[in-house]
């Protein structure tokens, strides 16, 4: 491993933000295109690049959905019980569901209500349930373990397994905390060492092998992942990596959120159109730029530099 300089405070934080609010605007504009095939999208907007809300859900411009929300109750536990506390995540997934949300995957809805019916912290391990749905709420746990690998592994798995017990979907969000963790710290780096060290996690786990792309983009975790890598890696900014990524289709909301939360980390808050962050909904934009700085400061890399 290259010995890299560490950043700042200021830059730490302005990732973390990136990466909360730009997994925010993916689940935004994606949902726009969820279930709808690149041709459609094609035929209906031409290029689909404006946060315009509608979809099958019928959303409002600048409305987010599962992704964004259940995100945010794995940050409001954390940030509640003053540490991990993974019965506080379950708890605050359950009051989500029961506040009826605009969707919820039925994965993460049997998980939760294996919860209120029975506290149970861990459904058992099933070959259905690989999908993206532990993945797509992964980030707080990355923000919060920021310098520590052991953490992120231990925690981000925990939390998946509240819905989503599969050796692909644990894998996978093992390495975008990872990802995410080296995008923060290596501030300055841009994509050079993310790539490196997806070519190797490829290797490694060569389900997730997206190159060359196989264009399928639906909520099933190898698909979401090889969308996300495909995209992040052949494009060098924000919004062409959005765009393109929604512009798949298929679960667009997710992808969307997935490759925003990882281009946010590494191209920070500034390389979010302005036009996006006006639309992103006020209160969902506030609330994660909060939390982001929040989780960050208490993670172990930052929590050392206050009192
Ligand atoms: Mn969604
Ligand atoms: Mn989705």
């Amino acid at each position: 491993m290259q010995s890299v300089r560490i950043p700042d405070r200021k830059q730490i934080v302005d990732k973390a933000k990136g990466a909360f609010v730009g997994l925010a605007i993916g689940d935004a504009l994606g949902a726009t295109t969820e279930f709808m095939t690149p041709q459609e999208i094609k035929l209906q907007y031409g290029v689909h690049k404006q946060i315009i809300g509608k979809g099958w859900l019928y959303l409002k411009a600048g409305q987010v959905t599962d992704d964004t929300e259940m995100s945010i109750c794995i940050g409001r536990a954390i940030q509640k019980s003053k540490g991990w506390n993974l019965s506080a995540v379950a708890e605050e997934f359950a009051d989500w569901v029961k506040g009826r949300p605009i969707d919820v995957g039925s994965t993460c809805a049997r998980g939760i209500r294996n919860y209120i019916l029975h506290q149970t912290l861990e459904v058992k391990p099933s070959r259905w349930s690989a999908g993206n749905g532990a993945l797509m709420r992964m980030l707080p746990v990355a923000l919060y373990t920021l310098g520590s690998e052991a953490l992120l592994a231990q925690y981000v798995v925990e939390q998946a397994h509240l819905t989503h017990n599969n050796p692909l979907s644990d894998t996978a969000c093992i390495f975008f905390g990872r990802l995410l963790h080296e995008a923060m710290m290596g501030a300055e780096l841009g994509l050079g060492p993310l790539l490196m060290h997806t070519k190797s996690f490829v290797n490694e786990y060569p389900d997730f092998c997206y190159d060359p792309y196989p264009g399928k983009s639906s909520a099933f975790v190898v698909d979401t992942v090889q969308t996300v890598f495909h995209f992040l890696f052949s494009t060098d900014n924000f919004e062409d990596c959005l765009i393109g990524t929604v512009n798949q289709g298929g679960d667009a909301d997710t992808t969307g959120a997935l490759v925003g939360m990882l281009a946010g980390a590494v191209y920070g808050v500034e390389g979010i159109p302005k036009r996006w962050l006006k639309r992103l909904d006020s209160r969902v934009y506030s609330e994660v730029d909060e939390l982001a700085e929040y989780l960050v400061d208490h993670s172990p890399v930052l929590s050392s530099l206050k009192d």
